[in-house]
């Protein structure tokens, strides 16, 4: 018999109609995928899908949740590619009110978004009193990881991940996550993701299964070195300000994250933030984050006016934490 058709083609071409395959088109579902989607929502306690980014994931939530006329109350601080994504998304009849997320959502919206803890400000909301509200919430939690925090046990619907960030970890990845809590709403997404095209191709799916491996010691160590980089930042003359939720710690983060608080934080400077930036030699300067390497960056040059001329937001990887402190002192020596 010739070799070539004695391959078992099912292991390399999984699409075919009918049993026992049970892939049929990429664009719906691959094995890739759906083994990272299974660990993903293991994690999460919840229905995992896979999207090409973090803001396809957010798109596919508005777009795939919410009608014309219907209403989105988002913290005022979330990610800014998503409050600008949401303001695009008024030329649809989309209604946006930004709302600050320490306190109780606006009554009347039909999905409230919020983000714990934000990026950059690094706020917390209360879950659960947010969850106890009519209308279903999603919360981002990306900056917190399934390693701190498993938002859907404490009421939310929906959680979205930037895995392009801590689940992916090391600046090789582009990736999106969703996570439903019901099964009518995985479904309804997972239809707007096939029509939309907006899944992971197998190869991201296959990176992604590789560094949820390491996730949980990845974010142990970053969480345990921005714990401590925060409390030194503190106390430096040249910093007026540190905003990391294990500072005090914040009780919301507190309740909600166990046994650790991330590996972002941000702070404010008292002199020039563009010049510490450029003198960090250990640390990038980059505008991504939650990688095994340290990342800085000055968020002004992105965000404009809601973003104060001497923040920081710096990103922990996995270098000692000795190290990362002798960087930042002799960088904010620039400032
Ligand atoms: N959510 C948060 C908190 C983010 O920081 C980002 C990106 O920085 C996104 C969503 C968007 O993710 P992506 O860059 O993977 O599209």
């Amino acid at each position: 018999m010739d070799p070539w058709t004695a391959v078992d083609r099912s292991t390399i071409w999984p699409y075919e109609e009918g049993r026992p395959r049970k892939f049929s088109y990429a664009r719906d579902a691959h094995p890739t995928g759906e083994a990272a989607e299974h660990a993903l929502g293991t994690l999460e306690g919840g229905r995992a899908l896979l999207f090409t980014s973090g803001m396809a994931a957010a798109a596919a939530a508005l777009l795939g949740l919410l009608r014309q006329g219907q209403t989105v109350a988002i913290a005022a601080d979330a990610y800014y590619g998503v409050g600008l994504l949401i303001r695009d998304l008024e030329r649809w009849g989309l209604a946006c009110v930004e709302f600050d997320q320490t306190t109780t959502p606006p009554a009347g919206a039909d999905l409230v978004w919020l983000e714990a803890p934000s990026n950059p400000f690094l706020t917390f909301p209360d879950l659960a009193a947010a969850a106890a509200g009519a209308a279903p919430v999603l919360v981002d939690a990306t900056a917190a990881t399934p390693v701190h925090m498993r938002p859907l046990e404490h009421g939310a619907d929906f959680v979205l991940h930037s895995a392009t960030k801590f689940l992916g970890g090391h600046h090789d990845l582009l990736l999106g996550v969703l996570v439903c809590r019901r099964e009518d709403d995985h479904e309804r997404l997972l239809e707007f993701r096939t029509r939309t095209g907006a899944i992971a191709t197998p190869d991201a799916a296959a990176l992604l299964l590789r560094s949820l491996e390491t996730l949980r010691v990845r974010v142990e160590c970053q969480s345990a070195t921005a714990l401590e980089l925060a409390r030194r930042l503190a106390e430096h003359p040249a910093v007026e300000r540190v905003r990391y939720p294990g500072l005090g710690p914040d009780p919301l983060a507190a309740r909600y994250m166990g046994g650790g608080f991330g590996g972002l934080l941000s702070f404010d400077v008292r002199g020039d933030a563009v010049a510490v930036e450029r003198s960090v030699k250990l640390i990038e300067n980059a505008t991504s984050l939650g990688g095994v390497r340290s990342t800085i960056e000055s968020r002004r040059r992105w965000e404009g006016d809601r973003v104060s001329e001497g923040l920081l937001r710096l990103s922990v990887g996995l270098e000692g934490v000795d190290e990362l402190w002798a960087d930042l002192e002799q960088a904010l020596g620039a400032a």
